[in-house]
């Protein structure tokens, strides 16, 4: 432990800074696995089967009628759980970013990096899906590198070949969920179901985010984990003492040294040697390359494939599971269960005041939303019947899925409102703009900029309301 040169460098690069390729071998599963553990790469299995559903659902399930999940960044409209958000709700969606990330932070200072190993999409795809074709089409790891050490004859061309050919076509699948999560599932439908040559545009980006997940599938790999992902540097500042990590008992575990034959445990712990047979295991299966009895590192996805690994070494060698286990550094050093700090209690306190801030915005969000902005250029007519007249762009935005009807109104001063039909109906889900005009007598201006409220009306209930100045002229200004 007190040697740490580990940490001037990392498993996937040498020291010329040259790509180290990973083969990590298969986790233990099944026959091969621990009976007196839980399996957790089984778990995992099992985990990914419901998020890939999910994932690949989530275009196509609506709630209301609206997507579960939608991110239309061209339209910018957004769809959370089948709630519609617009570019006005921008504190809303401010605010359960900041209450999502305040989530993650507790969360990683309770269970540590558990997002990354159980639920992030690209370990799930890369480790549930990849990896698993890989797997399926190469061989285990030993396979694997005898591969690709071989010249190319059939045999390597075809396995290759056909690897990278469903690495492929997973990833054209992968863009066109993209692009579902972008654009809606039945956007998607049309978009898949017409000629690519209808929306060329379209399909040269899709095939370029082909590239893309293909790049990232087959070559990039573990390196958008150590390398690009943020989320894995803040780990440091996130995880304490008390944080529950993939973590190896190092005092149970050490001195570690090879398992001779026929040496008893008692003459191997009398010599002062621990649990760990120094197998190496732990390492061949880690994604990541990492020796997880060094301690905590950043490139740690917490797979757990390495405590798969040791609890079946462990069950061979007849000693107990659980030298490498879901513990903290606290628990392993001092014997001490988890505790809940005065962080975590402040985490908790921070994440209740922002979810009950973002109820209360969402039990008050607006349905409507009404702007008005003068028309450029114009100030003020004074009519033939002596009234004055300012005219203004309106604009509505309607967030309901429900077509609105209502007729504006001025609730102050007195006046006229002239608009198209005197009738304004708002389209679920779309802006309306309208051209406004404002009556106003000369007895009721005030001064040359007078104080006026304009409110949208429906059901009886004032949706919305802008207060502006209405505009007159010097001479209508001093008759007062
Ligand atoms: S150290 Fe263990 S848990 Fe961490 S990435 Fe490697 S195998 Fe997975
Ligand atoms: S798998 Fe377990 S016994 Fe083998 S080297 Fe790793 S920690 Fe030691």
């Amino acid at each position: 432990m007190s040697d740490s040169t580990f940490r001037d460098t990392i498993p996937t690069v040498d020291d010329k800074g040259r790509r180290v390729w990973m083969y990590p071998r298969k986790p233990p599963t099944g026959k091969r696995a621990a009976k007196n553990a839980p399996n957790f790469f089984a778990l995992r299995t099992y985990v990914s089967w419901v998020l890939l559903v999910i994932l690949f659902a989530g275009p196509f399930i609506k709630i209301n009628g609206r997507p579960l999940l939608m991110m239309n960044i061209l339209e910018r409209k957004f769809s959370i759980f089948g709630v519609m958000f617009w570019p006005q709700d921008f504190p809303i969606f401010a605010l359960a970013m900041i209450a999502g990330f305040v989530a993650l932070v507790l969360f990683t200072a309770v269970f540590g990096r558990i997002w990354c190993g159980w639920i992030c999409p690209q370990t799930v795809l890369m480790e549930m899906v990849f990896r698993k074709i890989e797997y399926a089409v190469e061989g285990d790891a030993a396979q694997q590198k005898a591969l690709n050490a071989k010249p190319w004859d059939q045999e390597k061309m075809t396995k290759k070949g056909i690897k990278h050919g469903i690495f492929f076509l997973m990833s054209f699948v992968i863009s066109n969920l993209l692009l579902g999560y972008i654009i809606g599932g039945d956007a998607l439908i049309e978009l898949v179901t017409s000629p690519p040559t209808q929306h060329a545009g379209g399909f040269f980006a899709l095939l370029l985010f082909t590239f893309m997940f293909y790049a990232l599938f087959a070559r990039f790999r573990e390196q958008a984990c150590t390398f690009v992902c943020p989320y894995g540097r803040f780990q440091s500042v996130l995880l304490d003492e008390n944080s529950l990590v993939v973590a190896y008992d190092h005092k149970r575990g050490e001195k570690r040294a090879r398992k001779l034959r026929g040496e008893t445990w008692e003459e191997r712990l009398g010599l002062g040697k621990g649990d760990c047979v120094d197998c190496g295991l732990c390492v061949v299966v880690c994604p990541t390359g990492i020796d997880i009895r060094n301690g905590t590192q950043m490139e740690c996805v917490n797979c757990c494939n390495c405590i798969d690994a040791c609890n079946s070494v462990m069950e061979k060698v007849k000693r107990p599971a659980g030298l490498i286990r879901h513990a903290s550094q606290d628990n392993i050093e001092k014997g001490e269960r988890f505790k809940i700090t005065p962080r975590i209690k402040a985490y908790c306190a921070l994440l209740g005041v922002l979810l009950t801030v973002l109820v209360a915005l969402m039990a008050t969000r607006q349905h409507v939303n009404m702007d008005l902005l003068r028309m450029r250029g114009s100030m003020y007519q004074v009519q033939p019947d002596g009234r004055i007249g300012n005219t203004f762009e309106a604009s509505f935005l309607n967030k309901t899925g429900a077509e609105l009807e209502g007729p504006l109104t001025l609730i102050s001063p007195k006046g006229e409102l002239v608009y198209r039909d005197q009738r304004l109906i708002l389209p679920p889900e779309e802006t309306t703009q309208i051209l406004l005009v404002v009556l106003l007598d000369p007895e009721d201006i005030t001064g040359r900029e007078t104080s006026m409220d304009i409110g949208l009306k429906v059901k009886g209930r004032i949706m919305d309301h802008v207060k502006t100045s209405f505009m007159a002229p010097e001479s209508a200004a001093r008759r007062r």
